[in-house]
């Protein structure tokens, strides 16, 4: 039987199918249902009525309760003056003019609610809404939605009064039929107001404390919902897929762990303890390690390999370049020094000797430790019994790749500890990771120099050269970054990179400076060869683009420079600030800005002179730009759209509805209690269907 809310809008009154289309086209609306849950996104505050003597141009927008006086009809324009005893205004219309002219008569009294200006000397109102003084079929409330538009669905004549009408009508068609999404005891314990009571109050709140009640319901209903389907997805596998049980942390662990020469700060104590815990709990461990650059994940990573081999297992750490695996693999073997540990290296360069002698060593399980690249994943790497995958920079991971190398676990998948240095708002992780662990270092080891961070104009960029040759002649690096331009959508457009290349090798000639350069159009030999030539030291300065961006550690590079800085999303500016500052000198980050920078984008730019919080600096770019543009969700698209709840402002309310998700799930995982029948049907939506990409096991 088909209900109201799956019918089409054109049934409502007023709408038909032009209208029906035009609505489908721009808002992707069709159903009575959809309708309905197509909230306003501000409203208008229409409980005062204003006298017309106190009406001046500078108010936005007011609302006068006034008697036509008279009414002028030219074929261009119709222009209705009215008054309501303290002084008199008009109306103008140049559209609708026949219809406005047979309905405003003389003596008659309207409601008129428009932006009030000054014209000729004599105050007007240019198409205002018109009700009657007493309700209409609009319910009359004292705020006024406003929904999202468009110019075509203007031109089309759904005017905000038109959509305003088609609520009500479709209200008033469907809310008897409408079923509670939430289980009654959830109302109960969140203190929420019911659901029809929402969406009648939501697009004709009663009062603002009916809006404000009305909005929290709908949010919390959303942010639940969605939580529930995610930690649904991860209770599920955590019951199902057994872990291996690692109750020990051995002898290497201690010898290491011993032998640092610092002590671990409190959020890397902290962090290791979760892990722990986790390979403690005989189920698999899916943990994703957050901490910006220099956090020290490298430490945990080490002290959870070394946990994995005291319970006689071994252990991967994957890399996304080869760069970054040897400098894994050289800071690893200074930590295993004090251990019995033998690690290797595995990468495309390994020699077929060598190789023959890892994949053996591997397999026999003398060699604790494997360091590498994708190199990893060839079929020929077989483990004698790989307890844990240690993955670096997880967003270049592809899920096949990732799951062809649990498949090496010993008949039950590895632990896995996924590390970014990409700081996810905290919201944002609980949603795009909301079926991994989360586990944050966000603490800086102590003794870490600030970066200097200063944005400059090409106007200063010789007295910038002047500083690069300064700081080079100390025998520092110098970084320098030019935006990634894409000119079809797929292909890079090096010329900006180029060009900066020319200009720089003309700044800094040989043989006094050697510059390398490396951006997206060379092949990865020729990447890797001239990113390991600046590693090494053999360049001054890198030209690039931002394929440097991840993880290559140059401790001596004690300048970055980054050009056309404005075009840079936030978190990568600072992703990017994060390749200096690595050494023990004092590090600089030069933004420089085109003379053409809009507001915001400097607002991002001073943000970032201001602080080196990675977590801040995220939570703002969030709030900037939306989560949908952040870096790390971009790749994989945002696997959600929220409809009223913003992971940017809803962060306590998120937690909040997280929470108690979790709660009903562990009363019943599987949501089979009857109690629990409205929950089920709500998930089964499209919209909570979520694509479970982070899934990694
Ligand atoms: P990340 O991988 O998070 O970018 P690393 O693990 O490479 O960070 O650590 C950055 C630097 O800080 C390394 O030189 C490391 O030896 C050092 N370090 C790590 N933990 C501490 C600590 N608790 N105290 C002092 N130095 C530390
Ligand atoms: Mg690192």
């Amino acid at each position: 039987m088909a209900t109201e809310l799956e019918n089409s809008i054109q049934y409502l009154s007023g709408v038909g199918p032009k209208r029906a289309e035009l609505i489908r086209r721009e808002l992707g609306i069709s159903t009575i249902g959809e309708l309905i849950r197509f909230y306003p996104f501000r409203y208008i505050d229409r409980s005062g009525l204003t006298r017309i003597a106190d009406v001046t141009p500078d108010l936005a927008y007011v609302q006068v309760l006034a008697q036509v006086t008279h009414a002028e009809l030219n074929p261009k324009r119709l222009t209705v003056t009215v008054a309501d005893g303290s002084g008199e205004m008009d109306m103008v219309f140049f559209k609708g003019i026949g219809w406005n002219a047979k309905r405003l008569v003389a003596g008659e009294r309207f409601i008129f609610f428009g932006k009030p200006q000054l014209f000729n000397g004599r105050l007007n109102m240019v198409h205002p809404e018109v009700d009657p003084p007493q309700g209409g079929t609009v319910p009359q409330g004292t705020l006024t939605g406003v929904y999202a538009s468009t110019e075509k669905l203007k031109n089309g004549g759904v005017t905000g009064k038109v959509m305003c009408k088609m609520m009500a009508a479709a209200l008033n068609l469907c809310l008897p039929e409408i079923k509670e999404s939430l289980p009654e005891y959830v109302i109960r314990d969140k203190g929420l107001v019911p659901l029809t009571y929402a969406l009648r109050n939501i697009h004709f709140p009663k009062d603002n404390y009916a809006l404000q009640k009305s909005i929290h319901r709908l949010k919390f209903e959303e942010l639940f919902l969605l939580q529930l389907s995610l930690l649904k997805q991860k209770f599920i596998r955590s019951r199902e897929e057994k872990g291996l049980y690692m109750p020990k942390v051995g002898p290497d662990f201690n010898a290491c762990y011993n032998a640092l020469p610092y002590t671990l700060t409190g959020a890397q104590q902290r962090v290791i303890k979760e892990i722990r815990a986790d390979l403690m709990s005989s189920r698999q461990m899916n943990r994703l390690l957050q901490g910006d650059v220099g956090s020290g994940k490298t430490m945990v990573a080490v002290l959870s390999c070394l946990m994995a081999i005291g319970n006689g297992y071994q252990a991967c750490m994957m890399a996304p370049t080869e760069v970054l695996a040897r400098q894994h693999y050289a800071n690893i073997c200074k930590y295993l020094a004090p251990t019995s540990v033998r690690c290797a290296l595995l990468t495309g360069t390994t020699t077929q000797k060598e190789r023959r002698g890892i994949h053996a060593g591997l397999e026999d399980g003398s060699i604790g430790i494997i360091v590498g690249t994708h190199a990893l994943l060839e079929d020929n790497v077989v483990f004698h019994r790989l307890g844990l995958c240690v993955i670096d920079e997880q967003h270049r991971f592809g899920v096949e790749q990732r799951s062809k190398l649990w498949a090496k676990g010993p008949g039950v998948a590895p632990h896995v500890l996924v590390m970014t240095a990409t700081p996810i708002p905290r919201t944002l992780a609980m949603t795009l990771y909301g079926d991994l662990d989360v586990s944050v270092i966000d603490e800086m080891p102590p003794g870490r120099k600030p970066i200097q961070t200063l944005c400059i104009t090409p106007g200063r960029v010789d007295a910038m050269y002047k500083f690069m040759r300064e700081e080079i002649a100390r025998g520092r690096q110098v970084f320098v970054v030019y935006p990634m331009i894409f000119t079809n959508d797929k292909m890079e457009d090096i010329s900006n990179v180029e060009e900066g290349y020319e200009e720089i090798v003309k700044a800094f000639p040989l043989p006094d400076y050697k510059v390398a350069i490396v951006h997206g159009q060379q092949t990865p030999e020729t990447k890797e060869f001239n990113m390991s030539a600046f590693a090494a030291g053999r360049a001054d300065i890198l030209v690039s683009t931002t394929v440097i961006e991840v993880g290559v550690d140059v401790p001596n590079a004690s300048v970055m420079v980054i050009r056309s800085a404005q075009r840079f999303g936030l978190s990568q500016l600072h992703q990017l600030r994060g390749r200096v500052g690595r050494g023990a000198q004092k590090s600089y980050c030069i933004l420089v800005r085109d003379y053409k920078t809009s507001h915001e984008a400097q607002q991002r730019l001073d943000l970032l002179c201001r602080t080196e919080d990675g977590f801040e600096i995220a939570e703002e770019d969030m709030k900037m730009r939306g989560p949908g543009d952040l870096e790390g969700t971009q790749q994989s698209g945002l696997p959600i759209s929220l409809n009223i709840a913003s992971l940017a402002r809803d962060g306590l309310l998120l937690n909040e509805a997280r929470i108690y998700a979790q709660q009903v799930l562990e009363q019943d995982p599987t949501l089979d209690n009857p109690r629990n029948a409205e929950l089920v049907r709500e998930l089964r939506k499209e919209k909570y269907n979520i694509r479970d990409y982070s899934k990694i096991s």
